[in-house]
């Protein structure tokens, strides 16, 4: 008997068929002995109409009000499923994140979880519940209700694995495992059997939109075994992320290539070369809570320097607007740009550790196509560049064709 965290995507519950085919794998996994626990996303689309009905009311709606609303979807979808189970003769009951007590922090819109009382959960499970839990919301010390940011039912279903030391973590989703890229990008690209957690990490900080990044953070910190399966097909292993890196001469040196559209670029130009710079532009925009991703800073002949960032391309309006009212002046900085025509490419490989030329190999497929690069950023595992958006797709499918990524 093992305690498995069953994770259900929008399109895993996208209509009623839809849940009475979870619930009926649920039955099928609960007849075997297991005990099951159920997280569920809102049905496809619900989490995005509710956004926008927010905004014909208040185009920049306030946060708190925002999470109140949106939590809705996967109250919805955590009834249906707990009757769906119902109909098939298995005792079940649906918890909010607040009824679990998934506490975070008051960050709305993008909490983090910081404790999930498993108590009723775990007695639930004894007394042979299957337990359906809301993802994507949780409750903060003050009673507010908080969401955890888009996509953030996977890091709920991680959550409670590690919280309930479940044996297995499985996301149900509309493809059948972790891909080497986005097979609509790539008609070539290869569903993995493995990826290791480095990996998966860097593939979802770098856009990969299978598993949302928090919930991959969890994985890696509490050991949890995870598997992205699809919720339309009975068979298949789907994609293992393991711990474990298997170095074989035969494992291909990349693993996959994650791609991103949601970044904008900020530069700050001529800004006098001193110390404390770059925390006079930075830190402004932190306390904001802008999250910065990319950095750059160059320093030119004349004794100023450029200094060029990435957020996300919902805040550079916002970015903007704070270093131009309270840096600009401040710091003497000539001028403050703005650039959300961008995108950014990454490939990701453990392989890196043992080869060198991947990141030239990799500029020459660029140059080869005519595609400039804009920044660059490197880790241990993985090379991103950002390009101009009108060539992304064409720089996702070179570079997955010259690292042989479809034929392994
Ligand atoms: N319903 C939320 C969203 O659409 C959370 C999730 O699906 O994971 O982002
Ligand atoms: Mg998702």
């Amino acid at each position: 008997m093992a305690l498995i965290v069953q994770k259900y995507g929008g399109t895993s519950v996208a209509n009623p068929e839809r849940i009475k085919s979870l619930a009926a794998r649920v039955a099928r996994y609960k007849a075997l002995g297991h005990q099951i626990v159920v997280v569920v996303s809102a049905m496809s689309g619900e989490t995005n109409r509710l956004i926008a009905l927010a905004k014909e009311i208040m185009p920049d709606p306030d946060p708190r009000e925002l999470d109140v609303m949106v939590a809705t979807g996967e109250q919805v979808t955590i009834g249906m499923t707990a009757l769906a189970l119902m109909e098939l003769g298995i005792k079940a009951k649906s918890y909010t994140g607040s009824q679990v007590k998934i506490l975070t922090d008051n960050a709305h819109t993008k909490a983090r979880i910081l404790s999930i009382d498993e108590h009723n959960i775990k007695q639930d499970l004894d007394d042979g519940y299957v337990v359906v839990v809301a993802g994507f919301q949780g409750v903060d010390a003050d009673g507010n209700i908080t969401t955890l940011g888009r996509g953030g039912s996977d890091t709920t279903g991680v959550a409670l694995a590690a919280a309930l030391k479940a044996d297995e973590c499985q996301i149900y989703t509309d493809v059948d495992g972790v891909y080497t890229t986005d097979p609509r990008v790539v008609p070539e690209a290869r569903r993995l059997d493995k990826i290791t957690f480095e990996e998966m990490l860097e593939l979802a900080s770098q856009g990969s939109k299978v598993l949302q990044i928090r919930s991959v953070e969890f994985a890696g910190k509490y050991k949890v075994k995870l598997r992205v399966l699809s919720s339309f097909e009975e068979e298949g292993d789907g994609t293992l992320i393991t711990f474990e890196e298997e170095n074989t001469m035969e494992q291909p040196v990349i693993s996959g290539i994650a791609f991103n559209r949601d970044e904008a670029k900020i530069t700050v130009l001529g800004v006098p070369d001193k110390p404390g710079i770059a925390y006079q532009i930075l830190g402004p925009v932190a306390e904001a809570n802008v999250d910065v991703d990319m950095i750059i800073q160059n320093t030119g002949a004349d004794g100023t320097t450029d200094f060029t960032f990435t957020v996300h391309k919902n805040e550079m309006n916002k970015a903007l607007s704070i270093l131009r009212d309270k840096v600009q002046g401040h710091i003497g900085a000539r001028e403050i740009n703005g650039d959300d025509k961008i995108a950014k490419v990454s490939i990701v490989g453990v392989g890196m550790r043992s080869h060198v030329g991947i990141a030239s190999q990799m500029f020459r497929t660029l140059a080869e196509e005519g595609i400039n690069i804009q920044m660059i950023s490197t880790s241990e595992i993985k090379i991103a560049v950002v390009v101009d958006e009108k060539y992304l797709e064409l720089a996702v499918r070179v570079l997955h064709k010259a690292f042989e990524l479809e034929a392994a």
